[in-house]
């Protein structure tokens, strides 16, 4: 098989398409033939070694495709079922083996490339605004990079709920795309001197209830400085850099605040809670009330080119590479 591999972490020159044994699945496993792979951000992490896992490895978490075989004792699924998942590393090349136990189906309605532009991504979005801070109709919420594939489908979701989402993007293209996802207001922050009187002035003086952040280092001052008393500070990723040590008396300073880090794998951790994440995000999928945006597709070969664009933010929506 053809796979994106890293045989030493480092910056995206480390990508090699090369060409592997297949695999074989295991107890438990599915052998898939890979039709899309998604690309993450989690991706460069692991690529660059800020998540440190042993070398060499193939590159990708998320995929979608066709099983073409199952290992032993691997239930719940038939060769040739539509599957999709986002925990099996190893998803950017033609075949993957994925744990049963963290495939899904896809619905009939829903396109593999659909799949999985919502699946990790959609996911996300969903467990931050149903469980780790639950958003009510009317609350002010701002979204850090809101035309990214997180960004996006977070819009979208908070904005269905009754929420007044105030975006975050650095280009006036980005702007449009999150206004259409539903933005109520969007701020350019790459050309705000204080970008925490920004959303101030936008909330009456108030503050909003919750800041989603997945840019991090660049961003957690302002996005602190934006919440109203007993607001929420959920920091969710780091674009911009990990964040440096925070002294908890800050929270307080800061109108009794709370700060949370939260990770989709800790909120899909059973088979209930996947089901559940999913079965939501592909039936909005499916109605069309949540609008997938894919921002670029690349062959597997140009998996670097997908890495250098996505930390150089010049993409919108979701990257998905195909085998
Ligand atoms: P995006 O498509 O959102 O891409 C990242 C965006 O961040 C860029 O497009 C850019 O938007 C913005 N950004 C701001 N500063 C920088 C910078 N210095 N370098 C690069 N980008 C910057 O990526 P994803 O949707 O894949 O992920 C978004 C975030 O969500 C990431 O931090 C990721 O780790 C996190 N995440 C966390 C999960 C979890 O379970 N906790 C699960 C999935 C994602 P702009 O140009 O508008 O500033």
């Amino acid at each position: 098989m053809r796979a994106v591999q890293v045989e030493q972490t480092g910056g995206p020159e480390v990508i090699k398409l090369v060409e592997l044994d297949d695999p074989v699945p295991a107890e438990g496993e599915l052998l898939v033939e890979v039709a899309a792979a998604g690309v993450n951000y989690i991706d460069t992490y692991l690529r660059s070694g800020l998540y440190p896992r042993p070398t060499p490895f193939v590159l990708g978490l998320e995929g979608a495709g066709t099983v073409r075989a199952l290992g032993p004792g691997a239930t719940g699924f038939a060769v040739g079922d539509r599957v999709a998942w986002s925990e099996a590393q190893g998803s950017y090349a033609t075949l993957a083996v994925v744990p049963a136990a963290r495939a899904v189906h896809i619905p009939d309605a829903v396109t593999d490339e659909q799949a999985v532009g919502a699946l990790l991504q959609g996911m996300t979005a969903h467990f931050l605004v149903t469980s780790t801070y639950p958003v009510a109709r009317g609350e002010s919420v701002l979204v850090h990079a809101a035309a990214g594939g997180v960004g996006l489908l977070l819009t979208q979701l908070a904005t269905a709920r009754g929420a007044h989402v105030i975006g975050t993007v650095s280009t006036p293209e980005k702007a449009a795309l999150a206004k259409d996802a539903g933005a109520a207001e969007v701020i350019q922050y790459t050309q705000v001197a204080d970008l925490a009187a920004e959303v101030r002035a936008l909330t009456d003086g108030q503050g909003v209830s919750v800041v989603y952040d997945g840019v991090g280092r660049t961003t957690f001052d302002a996005s602190l400085a934006s919440l109203r008393p007993r607001g929420m500070l959920v920091l969710f990723g780091a674009a911009s850099g990990p964040v440096p040590p925070v002294d908890p008396q800050r929270l307080n300073a800061g109108g009794s605040l709370y700060l949370t880090r939260p990770t989709l794998f800790h909120y899909v951790a059973s088979r209930k809670e996947l089901e559940y994440h999913s079965g939501e995000v592909f039936a909005a999928v499916a109605n069309g009330t949540l609008n997938v945006r894919i921002g670029q597709r690349y062959p597997l070969r140009d998996a670097r080119r997908a890495h250098e664009d996505l930390q150089g933010r010049r993409t919108t929506g979701k990257l998905i590479l195909l085998p």
